[in-house]
């Protein structure tokens, strides 16, 4: 038979999957000779066989690929005939400007699983297992190509029957860069809140389950930072957790053994359990059973739960069923206030000492700190909240090629997204950047981006918001590196974040309901209730909600009552004495937001949803005062009657929203002593009937069908069903958030394509 040699590159996610180990079993068994290397680019190829052989080998690569591999294209060339001794894997190659996309962290696999509980295994055991399907990956790369010295774990030099895995091509384990073993890997130890060590390994992991049982608390060094844990079944440990971490209400992530115990207290489809149980294994946040152990303090004035499995041999250990040891444990990003979850031994001693009883830690070092991710379930598809761990730096693909950008991102749940060829790299969850430990991580995360993946922008996109510690990054950047600069209003950037998951053409005009908390507007007032007309040129703002005071400016988004009684006096309704926020606030702040708003001081207009939301949760009495994000409007959902159908009128005045009338009714159901459940339900009802009118008029004069649904608004589970739903039996296309979550971390993803897009079109 006539043999000919071919050259193959793979591009996509293709290295620390496991993928030059399947090339060349696969290779082996079509009888081909040559060699497979990862490049910095991907992994190329040579081969030489029959034709048969190598049409059916080249066909098997798409369809048998390792599970966590994506492919995203396969360029074959025929070359001269070459002349192979058998098939060997060869040594990685670098380019300066190539690039490749890196894998994120993935959760422990059943095979390794089986082992850690195999008693003949030489990991029984063990909390480092993994193989090359499963893993630390991210997290611990320094640099690329990602081998073994360009991790965390370089500092660790394998044993000789970890090296002979790892060179044998056949094994499990054959190039897991992150392979280790009891002898030669990372180890455990227990350490008390003064610093003592005092149990290694197997010992440690038993005093730590034992501080757990007793109700006390544990910092846990993970796979991107450390947990606060404690027994998320005893209500005086949880309130606790609470006073310690001062953090009096926002709901507390849960880890739970078992797809079978997180059943007995979610309610669970078949695609939300292959979710929590797929390689990402994210938090998933879904409607929480009645009757259940878990105590009432874990998620507090809130009718859902966030559970995720045990998704690193440690936590398997950790969470290992037996008498008396919780059935689930509160697991909360291991950091104080609004700073960034820890990562560093040291740090987590510093800052933890405090309210951790005492610490698991580790020797691994953690290069890249990553909270865990958050999902719900919207139409029974997955629906991201919190995109890091598992998930990021996966690219989001575009469907044309654009130039190399950087865009900042928003102030709060702030990513940054750098975009080359046909990727848009959007960063993990960074978080709060009004906080400085935050701000110095995202300079950190941007440079480092940028070397993994080869960037060098030449343009930079911004919010416009004059203030914001990424805008004013952005600047200094541009004109240091003499930058082309574009500067993006907030909600437009959602509006083209949602159309790029969606994969729509820049040029087609789509319309947006950005329904928000908090963006600068192009006339310099505070936006977010906003119907915008755009492409991926410019928009238009159609309609908005009328403008009220925000009276205190961030006074008024912590008090929902201030909020209340500024959106009655905005729409000239009276306050009545017997209104529950003008009981929860005294004569004298009454007084004070009287003249705030009369005299225009330290009271900008904002046309945001979210502050609607809040002054309807106020006003029913749910909620005055919040200690954290949304507070009042998850509390009003949670409250929500899903068989009422009735909703409020309301009306169009010019491009103005006008809720008066809405407001007059709500008010006129509480005199009535009409349900909360029941109140709250109408409210909602009428955002989305609203909506669907709105979308009828935009039909009616641009011809538009697909409506993009984004800002943070859209995490209210309700008000998007009942929305969707009534968009799609009028033949709209809803755009729903998919691949980022509705929230600001989308805002970099949009700002991205917006400048990549402008410098595109000025170079024709
Ligand atoms: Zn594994
Ligand atoms: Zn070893
Ligand atoms: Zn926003």
């Amino acid at each position: 038979m006539l043999h000919t040699s071919r050259h193959i590159h793979i591009n996509g996610i293709v290295q620390g999957v496991g993928f030059r180990p399947f090339i060349y079993n696969l290779a082996l068994s079509h009888r081909l000779t040559g060699w497979v290397r990862n490049s910095a680019s991907g992994v190329d190829i040579e081969v030489s066989g029959t034709e048969d052989d190598l049409n059916t080998f080249l066909a098997a690569i798409s369809q048998s690929a390792p599970p966590l591999a994506i492919i995203d294209s396969i360029d074959t060339q025929e070359i001269d005939l070459c002349e192979f001794d058998g098939f060997n894997i060869i040594h990685s190659k670098d380019q300066p400007t190539d690039f490749i996309p890196v894998s994120p962290d993935i959760a422990i696999c059943k095979d390794c699983q089986t082992e850690l509980f195999d008693p003949q295994d030489r990991r029984y055991r063990y909390p480092f297992i993994n193989c090359t399907n499963c893993g630390p990956r991210f997290s611990i790369t320094q640099d690329i190509p990602y081998d073994r010295p360009k991790t965390t774990m370089s500092g660790f030099p394998m044993c000789p029957d970890c090296r002979s895995e790892y060179e044998n091509p056949l094994d499990r384990r054959f190039h897991a860069q992150p392979v280790a073993c009891p002898a030669c890997g990372p180890q455990v130890w227990f350490e008390t809140a003064k610093g003592e060590r005092q149990d290694e390994r197997g010992a440690a992991i038993q005093k730590a389950r034992q501080l757990l049982a007793d109700g006390k608390f544990l910092a846990i060094k993970g796979l991107g930072g450390f947990h606060l844990a404690c027994d998320a079944t005893n209500q005086a440990a949880v309130a606790k957790l609470r006073l310690r971490k001062r953090r009096p209400a926002k709901p507390f992530a849960l880890m739970a053994y078992d797809l079978e115990t997180i059943r007995s207290y979610i309610h669970l489809t078949p695609a939300a359990e292959s979710l929590l149980t797929s390689p990402q294994a994210p938090i998933l946040l879904m409607p929480a059973k009645a009757d259940s152990d878990i105590a009432q303090a874990v998620a507090p004035g809130n009718n859902k739960l966030g559970l995720m499995l045990p998704y690193t041999p440690l936590h398997l250990l950790i969470m290992e069923p037996a008498p008396g040891f919780p059935k689930a444990l509160v697991m909360t990003s291991g950091n104080l206030a609004e700073e960034p979850v820890i990562h560093q031994n040291q740090v987590a001693r510093d800052k933890l000492s405090k309210i951790a009883d005492g610490f698991l830690m580790h020797d691994r070092p953690i290069h890249r700190r990553i909270d865990d991710s958050v999902y719900t379930m919207v139409n029974d598809q997955p629906y991201p909240i919190r995109r890091a761990r598992g998930f990021a730096p996966n690219p989001i693909r575009l469907s044309q090629s654009m130039p190399q950008v950087l865009a900042a991102g928003p102030q709060m749940k702030n990513t940054f997204c750098l975009v080359r060829d046909k990727y848009a790299f959007i960063s993990h969850y960074i978080g709060e950047m009004e906080n400085w430990e935050t701000y110095q991580d995202y300079r950190q995360a941007i440079t480092d981006y940028e070397r993994l993946f080869r960037i060098q922008p030449n343009a930079i996109g911004y919010d416009l918001h004059p203030d914001y510690a990424a805008t004013l990054y952005a600047k200094e950047r541009a004109l240091q590196e003499n930058l082309n600069q574009v500067s993006i209003q907030h909600h437009y950037a959602h509006l083209v974040a949602c159309m790029v998951e969606h994969g729509i053409n820049l040029e087609e005009q789509i319309a947006g309901l950005i329904f928000d908390g908090t963006g600068y507007g192009s006339d310099a007032t505070i936006w977010g209730g906003e119907v915008l007309v755009g492409n991926g040129r410019d928009f238009v703002r159609v309609n908005y909600l009328k403008p009220v005071p925000l009276p205190g400016g961030d006074l008024a988004i912590n008090k929902p009552a201030r909020m209340a009684l500024s959106t009655l006096w905005a729409y000239q309704l009276p306050w009545d004495e017997d209104l529950a926020p003008v009981k929860a606030l005294s004569p004298m702040e009454r007084e004070i937001l009287i003249t705030q708003m009369e005299k225009a001081i330290n009271a900008p207009l904002t046309s945001s949803m979210g502050r609607l939301f809040d002054s309807v949760s106020a006003l029913m009495g749910v909620c005055m005062e919040i200690s954290y994000e949304a507070q009042a409007a998850i509390e009003l959902e949670a409250l929500v009657d899903k068989d009422e159908l009735g909703y409020y009128p309301w009306r169009l005045d010019g491009h103005q929203i006008d809720m008066k009338d809405a407001l007059a009714a709500i008010m006129d159901d509480l005199s009535m002593d009409v349900s909360q459940a029941v109140i709250s339900a109408r409210f909602h009802n009428t955002i989305a009937h609203l909506s669907l009118e709105i979308a009828k008029s935009i039909r009616a004069t641009y011809g538009i069908h697909k409506i993009a649904l984004s800002g943070g608004v859209w995490q209210n589970q309700y008000l998007l069903n009942k929305t969707r739903s009534l968009l799609e039996r009028e033949t709209f296309q809803p755009l729903i958030h998919q691949l980022t979550p509705p929230n600001d971390e989308c805002i970099s993803l949009g700002q991205a394509i917006i400048t990549a897009n402008r410098f595109l079109q000025d170079k024709e």
